[in-house]
């Protein structure tokens, strides 16, 4: 059987269940392509409570997108045990509640598209059917909206439409390969967001007088403020938009 993926509304309703219950519990998290969002990183990192710098150098690889020159994320597998997911156990996910969005939204995939004219993002949805996966056969029905809802997603979505935003304006502004030094910075900015943290605060990085006095203030403690001023930065800073 081949893998079906069917474009589906949001009102599309499915039925689907996973769990130790199912025979096939686990199969999905080896032989992964699992790239990681800068928010991936941000929740798993605090899942672990280390670093970002720390997860990014023990538990993914990274590399420049050929055509984009962006910095590319995935977690990295475990060569020696089946190529398994560094986080993946005989229980399920050891990092389930701040396990990356991709995992929380299979079997939907959710896309977006952003108009030129007006900035306005539009989503849109594949429901991904693969032979391996028998969570099918079994379960409750849900529309994709409910189960985005239920699998925790918004926050996620929220924040990975930033990052979406950053990749359609260079597309637009600075179409080819992006120079090393606004890739490093992107990776800083993006990924290593302690770093960043330590940089904008201790360093004097960032004119302040560009940015909400609240959400600066919140973003010495709270990681998903201090990503939200890093994804503007990097607009101002790489692309010179205001922000
Ligand atoms: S993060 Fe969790 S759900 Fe995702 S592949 Fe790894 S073990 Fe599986
Ligand atoms: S293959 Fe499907 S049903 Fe099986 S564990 Fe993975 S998501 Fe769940």
């Amino acid at each position: 059987m081949e893998s079906d993926f069917l474009s589906v509304p949001s009102s599309h309703s499915f039925q689907f269940s996973c769990g130790s219950h199912i025979p096939c519990f686990n199969e999905c998290c080896r032989n992964l392509n699992q790239l990681l969002t800068p928010y991936d990183v941000l929740r798993l990192k605090n899942s672990l409570g280390i670093c970002a710098n720390d997860f990014l150098e023990r538990y993914t690889s990274q590399h420049t997108g050929p055509e984009s020159g962006f910095p590319i994320v995935r977690l990295r597998e475990k060569p020696d045990d089946g190529f398994k997911c560094p986080f993946v156990t005989s229980e399920g996910c050891s990092v389930y509640h701040d396990r990356p969005s991709s995992c929380r939204a299979y079997p939907i995939a959710r896309g977006v598209v952003r108009n030129r004219q007006t900035g306005k993002l539009t989503e849109h949805f594949m429901l991904l059917k693969e032979p391996h996966c028998k969570g099918f056969q079994t379960g409750k029905h849900h529309s994709v909206h409910e189960w985005i809802e239920n699998q925790g997603l918004m926050i996620y979505n929220k924040m990975n439409d930033l990052l979406m935003e950053i990749i359609s304006l260079k597309n637009v502004t600075m179409p080819g390969h992006l120079d090393i030094k606004s890739r490093h910075l992107f990776h800083m900015a993006g990924y290593d967001i302690d770093s960043f943290r330590n940089k904008i605060f201790n360093k004097g990085l960032l004119n302040s007088a560009n940015y909400d006095e609240h959400l600066l203030s919140k973003a010495k403690e709270d990681d998903t403020a201090l990503l939200k001023i890093s994804l503007k930065w990097l607009q101002k800073k790489i692309f010179g938009q205001t922000g």
